[in-house]
């Protein structure tokens, strides 16, 4: 039974963490159909309380969510530490490893938050020693002043690239700079470090950081030709976007990913504005006092209907579906633990 708690889970928005009746019709009509029996999700985020924000999100409340918005289906996780306002990166990871060490199960992996000036010595018997498969960066670490436009090495050291390298291991990569995945910098450098680092793995959250249209289609011939770069679906909720990413990407190196729960289990959705994207539905968001009439659902569930929706239109196959969804996932994390042992 998923807790009660759920319900009075305000910060989300109105509903809360529980199921609403506008939900379960979306589930009913959009999703069941297209949702797997088993779900590996690629992007899961743990942290504590943070000050005037976010309530903490502990891997039991991932689960019981989890648990009740993709309703019998098998789940697993890799768990994205991320820091919050006013923690140490140290302690940012402590807590996610406690965490993952308490509630995981054996398909559920971590990665370890890592910014630019930890030695690569440091970041090495971390990850040995906590079992991680990979790093987590973010450009607020940017050793640039403005982290909105941070090219990739200012905020992930090539001395960890390395690492990566030599571990066979991954890199979550939340991009920067307007155009993301598109912007001509972004691309260029993926393609020399993936090329110079062949044995490291590269995921680009939030399909490259294309939470809008008309981007991705503009790269994926040359992420194609990577054999070491990988996309997740995180909290991108445009069915075009996933148009351009079922028609035209490889699908054995796309995978499932929410932003949950912080995100993830947000009601609202992204949505393209102008040359940006905004998350309608932000903590403080004024939906209409007759909200019963516009209640807002989870970004998870936008998203998912965003790809059965385009899965629908582009004609994508159930075996492709159930390799996103699972195998994908499962065999870069298995790849990856397979190469700790012959280390
Ligand atoms: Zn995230």
């Amino acid at each position: 039974m998923v807790k009660k708690s759920l319900s009075k889970a305000k910060y989300w928005g109105p509903g809360g963490l529980a199921m609403t009746p506008t939900d379960r019709e979306i589930f009913r009509e959009e999703i069941d159909w297209f949702l797997p029996r088993k779900v590996f999700d690629i992007h899961v985020h743990l942290h504590a309380k943070v000050k005037n924000g976010s309530p903490a999100v502990s891997m039991r409340l991932v689960k019981d969510f989890q648990k009740m918005v993709f309703p019998g289906r098998r789940c697993a996780n890799l768990v994205l530490p991320v820091p919050p306002e006013g923690h140490t990166v140290e302690q940012v990871n402590r807590l996610a490893m406690r965490e993952f060490r308490k509630d995981s199960t054996a398909d559920d992996a971590i990665l370890m938050f890592v910014e630019p000036s930890m030695s690569a010595e440091y970041v090495r018997e971390e990850l040995i020693k906590n079992n991680a498969v990979g790093l987590k960066v973010y450009m607020i670490y940017s050793t640039v002043k403005d982290k909105a436009k941070a090219p990739i090495r200012s905020f992930l050291a090539e001395k960890h690239i390395k690492v990566m390298d030599e571990l066979g291991m991954m890199v979550m990569l939340h991009l920067s700079k307007p155009k993301a995945i598109a912007d001509p910098a972004n691309i260029r450098d993926i393609e020399v470090l993936s090329k110079r680092y062949a044995n490291s793995k590269w995921v680009l959250a939030h399909c490259g950081r294309c939470f809008r249209p008309g981007l991705f289609e503009k790269v994926v011939d040359r992420l194609n030709a990577l054999p070491n770069v990988y996309v997740e679906t995180a909290a991108v909720c445009e069915p075009l976007v996933f148009m351009e990413v079922f028609k035209n990407f490889d699908l054995s190196r796309l995978m499932f990913g929410t932003d949950g729960v912080s995100f993830g289990g947000m009601r609202g959705r992204y949505v393209e504005t102008g040359l940006f994207w905004s998350l309608v539905g932000r903590p403080g968001f004024q939906w209409r006092a007759d909200f019963l009439l516009t209640q807002p659902t989870f970004v998870v569930y936008e998203q998912l209907r965003a790809m059965s929706r385009a899965a629908r239109l582009v004609g994508l196959g159930k075996r492709d579906i159930r390799n996103i969804f699972w195998n994908n996932a499962i065999r870069l994390i298995r790849s990856i633990r397979q190469a700790q042992k012959t280390v």
